[in-house]
């Protein structure tokens, strides 16, 4: 509720105001137990941001965090452990987020040792289950992550995410560094798993197509803001923000349930520094339909539809 996260940069230049990134700044959403939700938008608008500061590796700025009722956002680490367990993360990038010097059954183990769960022979029983639940063997447990492929080291972050059987877990791009070939695989995996395991997803990808397939509702993000929420399906038909029409018409492949993008609604420029971004919309030096207004006046989330909200001075 009211997400912010700035990063202090230092003093603006000539000023000795500082100098704020913005990544998140008041984004509110809520997920509900067993859904997924699909969060997109351009790389640098906040999304894995807003994850990491929902899962408390950032301190948030300002904000409510609120897990099965309790607020979290400001609890010290003592009192977040028995919460920490709910919550885990699959990172996107498997080469970077595996230590290489550990076995897959350490790795796997980590989380289990932090959160002293079980005996060491219950903790191997875990991991071999965990192993399988992933598609790999047991007799993996003994290697390390330099002797996997992509698809199977992603497959050894997925397992040690759910190695403590968390209720939410945080995708973040978890296929983007992954051959296209196997990308199919891992998503249905994560889809098999949630079925299995109960789990709740907040699923963050900058491919549209993607989060449609696997989102009950889609979230869009510009420049640390939400501009759009809805239920995957309605954004992808009915699609309401300038912003997210334009990312519908971006999308490269033809897809015959994509709305029809609009003349040339086209994503020109680079996307703005998110550091001291100007008042009023952060859409507005990309947006073909600005007017006065937009560059004055913030547009704040509103009701559009049934279930939709979107920010935008048009609607
Ligand atoms: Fe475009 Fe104005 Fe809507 Fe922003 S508020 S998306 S600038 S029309
Ligand atoms: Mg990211």
């Amino acid at each position: 509720h009211n997400l912010k996260k700035y990063f202090n940069m230092g003093k603006k230049l000539f000023s000795k105001e500082p100098a704020l990134l913005k990544a998140v700044d008041d984004v509110s959403f809520t997920i509900k137990k067993g859904e997924t939700l699909g969060l997109v938008g351009e790389s640098g608008c906040g999304k894995s941001t807003t994850a990491r500061t929902i899962i408390r590796l950032h301190e948030s700025t300002e904000g409510k965090i609120i897990l099965d009722g309790v607020d979290i956002s400001k609890l010290k680490e003592s009192e977040l452990k028995s919460h920490r367990k709910k919550m885990q993360m699959i990172f996107q990038d498997p080469y970077a987020s595996l230590n290489s010097r550990m076995t897959v059954k350490d790795i796997i183990s980590e989380p289990l040792l932090v959160h002293q769960i079980g005996s060491k022979h219950e903790r191997m029983d875990i991991i071999e289950n965990l192993l399988h639940k992933v598609g790999l063997k047991k007799e993996h447990a003994t290697r390390y992550p330099h002797e996997f492929s992509g698809g199977q080291r992603q497959r050894i972050g997925i397992a040690r995410a759910l190695a403590v059987n968390p209720d939410f877990v945080i995708c973040d791009e978890p296929i983007s560094a992954l051959d296209v070939s196997i990308q199919a695989q891992v998503v249905n995996m994560l889809q098999d798993l949630q079925e299995e395991m109960g789990l709740t997803y907040l699923f963050i990808a900058h491919d549209l197509s993607m989060v449609k397939y696997i989102s009950n509702r889609m979230g869009v993000m510009y420049l640390g803001k939400l501009v759009e929420i809805a239920d995957s399906e309605e954004v992808y038909k009915h699609p309401a923000h300038p912003y997210t029409k334009a990312l519908l018409a971006s999308v490269p492949f033809l897809d015959p349930q994509a709305a029809k993008p609009e003349e040339d609604i086209l994503l020109d420029g680079d996307l703005p520094s998110p550091l001291n971004p100007p008042p009023g919309c952060r859409f507005a030096s990309r947006c073909k339909y600005a007017m006065d207004i937009c560059k004055k006046e913030e547009p704040l989330l509103k009701e559009i539809g049934t279930n939709h909200l979107a920010a935008c001075h048009l609607l």
